[in-house]
């Protein structure tokens, strides 16, 4: 059995898609099995959906087995949601997912997130994830792959910034697959890709002040096109000698650009720092 299609169900319903919330309906069947596949471990396993939309994703989720608990900002799908016999086996909250208390929801127990999220609260979400205590173990999202590109950044390359430092601090990060825009309805203008992002057990790195730690990443991509240095006496205000002297004891190039350093980097220079 698979599910209707969103179009059809849009049409009966007499909805179109909405721009405002980032309404592209996933249209292939398969590519839903294969994000539920990758976002359910064992069947029982309680997966948070963001952004349900029609419902595409929410069906192959409880078809892997997951309890799902599905999200939608727009009152008219989540109605659709609720009523579809199909989907009976979730629950729908009809909620903003950037405002929504997921530890309140989880109550400390387990729990593994997914969506093909809207373009404007992908980065928001993923950032929030990281930064949650008892955030999900995995995020299986679809992305735009430009945001995707940034998430699974590595050092020295175009898409590396903060955005990927925080990720990288949380979470480990797999590409898994790009679609083309024929996969939607309608269909965006850009390429999507799933990202799979799996908790660290615990942080790959342990600076001494973590909010500093925070500061100099930030700080050293404030200004791309400056050197790190540069980029710090300009962001934070810091002691140019000072950031010197960090920067030698960590055999750091004082001509060095930000983009440069992995997080190992930027824990030793946030200690140097702090020491100096
Ligand atoms: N999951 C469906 C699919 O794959 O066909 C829909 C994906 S569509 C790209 C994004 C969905 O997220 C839309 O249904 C939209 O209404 C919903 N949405 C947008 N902003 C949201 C928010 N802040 N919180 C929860 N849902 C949101």
């Amino acid at each position: 059995m698979s599910a209707e299609h969103p179009r059809a169900l849009l049409a009966r319903w007499g909805l179109r898609p909405k721009k405002r919330y980032g309404q592209n309906f996933l249209m292939d069947s398969a590519a839903a099995r294969r994000i539920a596949r990758l976002s359910v471990r064992s069947a029982g396993d309680r997966v948070v959906e963001i952004g349900a939309g029609t419902g595409a994703l929410t069906y192959a989720l409880l078809a892997e087995g997951a309890a799902v608990t599905a999200i939608e900002i727009d009152p008219q799908l989540a109605a659709l949601l609720r009523s579809r016999e199909d989907l009976r086996g979730a629950e729908v909250v009809e909620a903003d997912a950037l405002g929504f208390d997921f530890a309140a929801w989880a109550r400390g127990a387990p729990w593994q997130a997914a969506g093909n999220l809207p373009y404007n609260v992908a980065t928001p979400l993923v950032l929030r994830f990281c930064e949650m205590r008892d955030g999900p173990q995995t995020v299986t999202a679809m992305v735009q792959k430009d945001v995707a590109d940034r998430l699974a950044a590595r050092p020295g390359t175009a898409a590396y910034g903060s955005l990927s430092v925080a990720v990288a601090y949380a979470m480990e990060v797999h590409r898994e697959f790009t679609l083309g825009p024929q996969s939607f309805y309608p269909q965006p203008k850009v390429r999507s890709t799933v990202v799979r992002m799996v908790r660290h057990d615990r942080p790959p790195v342990r600076p001494h002040d973590l909010e500093l730690f925070w500061k100099v990443v930030r700080g050293a991509f404030a200004y791309r096109r400056k050197t790190l240095a540069n980029s710090l006496v300009l962001a934070l205000g810091l002691n140019r000698a000072g950031i010197e002297r960090a920067l030698a004891d960590c055999k750091l190039s004082p001509e060095i650009r930000g983009e440069r350093l992995d997080l190992d980097d930027f824990a030793r220079l946030a200690d140097a720092l702090a020491e100096g």
